[in-house]
């Protein structure tokens, strides 16, 4: 089937102006510029690649780490909030459940609609107990090399997350790269030289920088310090609640467009009304704002991406360009997938139609209309 789109576009180059963008078999075919009068669908807001979360723990009362099945409950629904592909994040868990919760997830995204479900984050068990954020310390693991690579399955595991400064950390990088899967340093009290150590082994992404990493510090800048002054990209939660608009900021101008990208590390709590939930078996209250353990830590949030990308707007005073480019460009380049988070020929028609309050309007997944807002 053939159809086309016509709208404000933002192009790969950063710039938004009128396009029609034609879709063939799922896929952009030709982007011309103007609006085409032949397109079936005009946008009057804007025309953006859809977003793409690298973290995702659950959302719509699922919880993945509980029930690796229910991506697919989330995939259905994600569209809502402009998503098209994500990465169902499986917080530290008991070893022995790690099997079947990786059987689950591919089970669930066989029967996935809607967003596609990229594989799988890996976050923790090989985190450090002085950082374990909302996991439970419980199930942490001292890094064995051969368990890890067979554990991490490249066919299903696309992140994991890890400390650096952990003994024989570097050598599972080494090995989890290798795998092509994308190490993740967080959870960590890697210093700054360790963290640098870390990059040089293979690390390629920094988990929601700031939050579960020592603090930043002018004489120890430590892991975030690293981050921000590497070019190993990172995540950031831009809820306002996990790091104040002004470290966002900070983040936004150390980083540029190219070396952040927009996390959710949503939970099973997002789209739903605030009272309790599970993350990982752990229990967490929700209120309008926020999702903690009971000792008021923070457990994930219920970000949606479409806020986030009006937050980073507020917080930053960045372009809606440059907006939209972290939730999608960013992160498919991080990723390492050459057929998403651009609006070009030949590339996926992964495709959200934003309305003028930047609401999602329309999400299109492989050509696909998978979600339209309400009249
Ligand atoms: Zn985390």
């Amino acid at each position: 089937m053939t159809f086309a789109l016509a709208g404000p576009t933002l192009h790969p180059d950063g710039t938004i102006a009128d396009a029609t963008i034609v879709v063939e078999a799922g896929t952009i075919a030709e982007v011309t510029p103007g609006r085409d009068r032949r397109a079936a669908f005009v946008a009057t807001g804007i025309i953006a690649p859809g977003f793409i979360d690298m973290q995702v723990n659950g959302a719509y009362g699922f919880d993945f780490t509980t029930d690796g099945r229910t991506v697919a409950d989330v995939a259905a629904r994600l569209p809502e909030t402009g998503v098209t592909a994500f990465v169902p994040t499986v917080i530290t868990s008991p070893w022995e459940t790690y099997a079947g919760r990786l059987r689950e997830i591919r089970e669930g995204r066989q029967a996935a609609a809607g967003a596609e479900v990229l594989g799988v984050h890996l976050e923790g068990p090989y985190l450090s107990p002085r950082r374990p954020g909302a996991h439970n310390p419980a199930h942490l693991r001292p890094i064995d090399v051969a368990e890890i690579v067979r554990w991490a399955d490249p066919s299903l595991v696309r992140i994991v997350t890890l400390a650096p400064e952990l003994p024989a950390a570097l050598d599972a990088i080494r090995a989890l790269a290798a795998q092509g899967i994308l190490v993740s340093a967080g959870h960590s009290e890697a210093s700054f030289a360790q963290a640098l150590s870390g990059f040089a082994a293979g690390i390629g992404w920094g988990t929601h920088l700031y939050n579960t990493m020592t603090a930043l510090g002018h004489r120890e800048p430590g892991l975030a310090g690293a981050l921000l002054t590497s070019s190993v990209p990172c995540g950031l939660i831009a809820d306002g609640v996990h790091c104040h608009p002004a470290m966002v900021r900070l983040a936004y101008r150390a980083k540029g467009g190219e070396g952040l990208t927009l996390v959710t590390d949503a939970v099973a709590a997002m789209g739903m009304p605030a009272g309790r939930y599970i993350l990982g078996g752990r229990g967490v209250i929700v209120d309008a704002a926020t999702s903690r353990l009971a000792d008021g830590r923070l457990a994930g949030s219920t970000l949606t991406m479409d806020q986030a990308v009006r937050n980073i707007i507020e917080f930053t005073g960045c372009s809606l360009a440059q907006a939209l480019m972290l939730a999608s460009t960013t992160p498919a380049r991080v990723l390492g997938l050459a057929c998403k988070g651009r609006i070009a020929v030949g590339c996926d028609a992964d495709l959200v139609v934003m309305d003028d309050a930047l609401r999602v309007a329309q999400t299109w997944v492989g050509g696909k209309l998978v979600f339209e807002e309400a009249e």
